[in-house]
């Protein structure tokens, strides 16, 4: 069965750095949840951050650029924990392998599954086009994925597929 993988926030886990979780359309998702096509994962607790957490932003590019090394990860603090979101992302990506994840629903917005945008290291609320680290090794190796705006989009992918299989 081809799974579908989702941001843990996203099904109510209070994951993210404020200890909050995320809003979602739940329909489409409790209809996969039945079928037993739900996963969820959240790359920054796998990589061992606390909740709650200092917010982390991409400086120098998006999750892209992070994994070709030509920007980072720091937290407001200044810290940078670029290793540990890249560990997160290919721990996420393992899971997902494990699992026959082909499609990926995540948060929008976070340097891990930021899909259509990330915020762009000046910790003012600004944003950038682009991906966060975990989405982007997702799509390199060959996870669809779509934000939590897009599950429509993800159904109809997933329904495509579907009419592939042998
Ligand atoms: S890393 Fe992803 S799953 Fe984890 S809290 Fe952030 S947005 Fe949610």
């Amino acid at each position: 069965m081809i799974r579908v993988l989702v941001s843990s926030c996203l099904l109510g886990q209070p994951v993210r750095y404020n200890g909050s979780d995320a809003p979602s359309d739940k329909t489409i998702l409790a209809q996969w949840k039945s079928e037993g096509r739900l996963v969820h994962f959240c790359p920054e607790i796998a990589a061992g951050f606390p909740t709650p957490r200092p917010p982390a932003e991409t400086v120098g590019g998006d999750g892209k650029m992070v994994l070709l090394g030509k920007a980072k990860v720091f937290e407001d603090t200044g810290l940078d924990v670029t290793e540990m979101f890249v560990d997160g992302a290919k721990k996420a990506l393992e899971y997902a392998k494990n699992n026959n994840v082909r499609i990926a629903i995540l948060t929008d917005g976070s340097p891990s599954c930021g899909s259509t945008y990330v915020y762009d290291g000046h910790f003012k609320g600004g944003t950038t086009p682009g991906k966060g680290v975990t989405a982007e090794l997702f799509e390199q190796n060959g996870i669809r994925v779509f934000s939590e705006d897009q599950i429509e989009d993800a159904l109809e992918y997933l329904t495509d597929l579907e009419k592939l299989k042998p």
